[in-house]
């Protein structure tokens, strides 16, 4: 079975086409047939593509204004030209997207109808940035695959179905109406994350309380019991929470209100401040990657220490209120750039949780754990580092999707 995802975010467009020849789908992700990404805002108005197939490796540069036509562009470079790996787009069986925002009314996976492509346009409204290109790049495999099954992976349905109480802001009640309230993000990758960590442990997923944190760019905590997200600390937007790498997480709003009162600061002003120029680039003046902010952090410049240290408080603090949630502890799981590579941030997690039994196993955390246990055989709560596979989840759902029609 041939199976396309596409994966859209706000500067570029990945896409990569698996090719699952046996009957049941395999414990470990192959490695797709074919790789394709855009990079939208390398340069201003040309689109950079790199194409790899196992044989070969192109890129190009293409002038557009339409972003449409460079993704039909990079698709049709599977079934033709030196990146060719199947003689015509009808070979594809199934299309899965990652679409960011389903809103409250997805829980699961869903085929693509003309329902779904509206309440997908409809929350634009709530993900501007990303569902419009989402849904751009369903239309493109519409027109040129026509009738192929199409599958809408959100990356709010692992949330859906969280408690009022972890979703609702204390706002007024017309936010409730409204539909002012938590959603959360992430949702492919906490879940996937959840179900390999009950795979590594060897228990159920629906006896465990787990906390998982997705460290990438983005940064979020999620609280899964019974196999179920019952809280998260990404909120309305992917703002909310943790410390990221360019955006806040959660800051006192009065201070929003200070900006706007004080320093005539509007709502894109605003937008750009908390999302593009906070977090460990704006408190270390260095970057947005917790590699060179280490680096500078090593090289003893003070502010780049600071964001390490407001880091790691943000990220203790936010274990310990999904802890709260959960109520129970079973496993702490790390997953995403950060949370995968960074030891000394995985060390300094847990060290506070100590008093909880929580014991890690210094060496196996610097010894580039990768779909590991790196607690101590006596930890009371086991910590894992797991791969998030995000594509390959989204391949699962189009399998499960189309062998159950
Ligand atoms: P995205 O959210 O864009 O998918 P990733 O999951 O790729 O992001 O994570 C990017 C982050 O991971 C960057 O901040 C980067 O510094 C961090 N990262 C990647 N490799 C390492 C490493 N070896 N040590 C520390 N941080 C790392």
């Amino acid at each position: 079975m041939k199976i396309l995802v596409l994966n859209a975010g706000s500067s570029s467009q990945k896409t990569c086409l698996y090719d699952i020849t046996d009957a049941t789908l395999p414990d470990h992700p192959p490695k797709p047939i074919w790789q394709g990404m855009i990079d939208w805002t390398h340069q201003a108005g040309v689109a950079e593509i790199a194409v790899e197939t196992a044989q070969k490796t192109v890129e190009q540069e293409i002038p557009f204004d339409d972003r449409s036509s460079v993704l039909k562009s990079l698709l049709a470079m599977s079934w033709t030209g030196e990146t060719q790996v199947i003689n015509s787009p009808g070979e594809i069986d199934i299309v899965g997207h990652r679409v960011v925002h389903g809103g409250r009314k997805y829980h699961n996976s869903t085929r693509i109808t003309p329902e779904v492509k509206e309440t997908i346009a409809q929350l634009s409204e709530l993900a501007p940035v990303h569902n419009p290109a989402n849904l751009q790049g369903i239309e493109v495999v519409e027109a040129i695959l026509g009738e192929v099954p199409q599958v809408a992976v959100f990356d709010t349905a692992f949330h859906a179905q969280m408690p009022d109480a972890a979703a609702i802001y204390p706002g007024t009640y017309e936010w409730v109406e409204r539909g002012l309230r938590r959603y959360g993000f992430h949702g492919t990758s906490h879940q996937y994350c959840a179900e390999q960590a009950a795979e590594l442990l060897g228990r159920d997923l629906s006896e465990l309380k787990i906390i998982t944190c997705h460290l990438g760019n983005g940064a979020s905590l999620a609280a899964i019991r019974n196999g179920l997200s019952i809280d998260t600390t990404m909120g309305f937007t992917p703002l909310d929470g943790l410390m990221m790498g360019s955006r806040s997480g959660a800051v006192d709003p009065s201070i929003l209100i200070h900006l706007i009162r004080h320093d005539g600061y509007d709502a894109d002003k605003l937008d750009h401040l908390l999302n593009k120029a906070s977090g460990l680039l704006g408190i270390s003046g260095v970057s947005n990657d917790l590699r060179q902010v280490q680096t500078a952090s090593d090289q003893g410049n003070p502010r780049a220490q600071l964001a390490l240290e407001i880091y790691i408080h943000r990220l203790r603090s936010g274990i310990g209120s999904m802890l709260a949630s959960l109520g129970g502890w079973d496993a702490l799981v790390f997953t995403a750039g950060v949370g995968e590579n960074a030891a000394q941030i995985r060390a300094a997690a847990c060290e506070a949780f100590e008093f909880l039994g929580l014991e890690l196993d210094l060496e196996k955390n610097v010894n580039r754990p990768r779909n590991q246990i790196i607690s101590t055989p006596d930890s009371r709560v086991h910590v894992l580092v797991i791969h998030t596979q995000e594509d390959w989840a989204i391949v699962r759902d189009c399998w499960k999707l189309l062998k159950n029609e």
